[in-house]
């Protein structure tokens, strides 16, 4: 996986892609995957600080389970 290569990617360190803040290296943060952006293009799929990141994780199982019509 390219993640050198994703757009808006901080080589200092993750970002939170909800809030657009760093997330610290002793800061809760949790990965969350989008099946409908495997590559973070869309800035969903990504870190997240854990607070911020609920909600996406709730709306990324849904994403997930069902395939975007094709
Ligand atoms: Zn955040």
């Amino acid at each position: 996986m390219p993640l050198d290569m994703t757009p808006g990617s901080d080589p200092f360190g993750r970002m939170c892609n909800a809030c657009g803040q760093p997330i610290g290296g002793d800061e809760p943060a949790t990965r969350i995957d989008f099946a409908s952006d495997p590559r973070g293009d869309k800035g969903l799929t990504g870190d997240y600080h854990r607070a911020c990141g609920r909600p996406f994780q709730a709306l990324a199982r849904v994403v997930n389970l069902k395939p975007l019509a094709r």
